[in-house]
């Protein structure tokens, strides 16, 4: 796939990725955004996505994403959905769906394609390392695409840790350091950095949490009483599940906090038996091997069951 040639004969581009967007989704988009503004520039660009968290300011022009998911553009020539497939595009699935040519980019195994024109690339480390590797002409690349790009990466890959890192991602992540943005800041500021009520709640999700399966699960809820009392949003409950998952003999960690009666997002990461995207899709949701998500009806104990019975068949087979 070539993006240039895919979107140089549109007047109109949108731009949009998944509800609750991480690090990689804003990175992707922000940096496809900043890119596309450079080869197109008569074309309309906008990007619609949800609110990106706080510590995403750092990006350029994150200011200009129509967070209210309102266009003057009716119709767009061409609508890129990056890092997800449609059904999880929010406020801006319509636009995709009525765009004269749909452009999916992603890396989630769960994800089949839904454009005209598909790039998913399940070993990939992040959605930015695929923005990375499509921009044909690298001397397009500036310091503000290169930081945005590189967030992206950091927090999809954990800093290099998780096994999806590959290769190409250093290889990657090597070019786009050399355009000098202060990284160790980086990386601090939008990834380990936490605010004082965040270090709170990881820190009672930690005490409540249960091992179970003899130790070789463990699982933690944050309800909404308790959300409302510290007044956390769901990124404030980002990184919750990984620190479960460094619990000694943990191979699968299970992490959920409550979004309405009966009703709960649920994240889960595995170490290297549990294929963890099969167990989500087949609640519905979807994500990677190790690490994916879903959101599921039901009480505490109901969810905990009903994963535990599949997490159990992967363990025996
Ligand atoms: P999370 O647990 O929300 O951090 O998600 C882990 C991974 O699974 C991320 O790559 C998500 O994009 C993906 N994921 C989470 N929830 C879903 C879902 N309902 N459908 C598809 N992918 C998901
Ligand atoms: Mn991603």
């Amino acid at each position: 796939m070539n993006i240039y040639e895919e979107v140089k004969n549109a007047a109109t581009i949108g731009i949009s990725g998944h509800i609750r967007p991480d690090g990689d989704c804003v990175g992707s988009v922000m940096g496809l955004y900043l890119y596309l503004k450079k080869v197109c520039p008569d074309a309309k660009i906008q990007v619609m996505l949800e609110k990106p968290a706080e510590v995403f300011s750092c990006i350029s022009g994150i200011e200009e994403i129509h967070t209210d998911f309102t266009s003057d553009v009716e119709v767009f020539q061409a609508f890129f959905a990056l890092d997800a497939a449609k059904d999880r595009l929010g406020g801006a699935e319509a636009y995709f769906d009525h765009a004269e040519k749909k452009i999916n980019i992603d890396h989630h195994i769960s994800n089949k394609g839904c454009g005209d024109v598909n790039y998913i690339v399940p070993g990939a480390s992040s959605t930015s390392e695929l923005i990375y590797e499509l921009i044909e002409d690298k001397s397009l690349l500036d310091e503000e695409i290169a930081k945005a790009l590189y967030i992206g990466i950091i927090h999809d890959t954990g800093v290099f840790q998780y096994s999806n890192t590959s290769p190409a991602t250093l290889n990657a992540a090597a070019e786009l350091i050399g355009y000098g943005f202060d990284f160790t800041k980086l990386i601090d500021e939008t990834f380990y950095e936490k605010t004082y009520v965040q270090n709170q709640i990881l820190g009672r999700a930690l005490l409540e949490s249960i091992s179970f399966m003899n130790g070789k699960c463990v699982v933690s809820m944050v309800d909404k009483k308790t959300m409302d009392f510290y007044r956390a949003v769901p990124h404030d409950l980002e990184g919750i599940v990984s620190q479960l998952r460094y619990v000694k003999g943990v191979e699968c960690a299970i992490f959920m906090y409550q979004t309405d009666t009966m009703e709960y997002k649920v994240s889960l990461r595995s170490k290297e038996k549990v294929d963890v995207a099969k167990v989500a899709s087949f609640f519905g949701g979807g994500g990677h091997v190790r690490a994916a998500g879903a959101t599921m009806q039901g009480t505490f104990h109901d969810i905990v069951n009903n994963l535990s019975a599949q997490i159990a068949e992967q363990l025996k087979a």
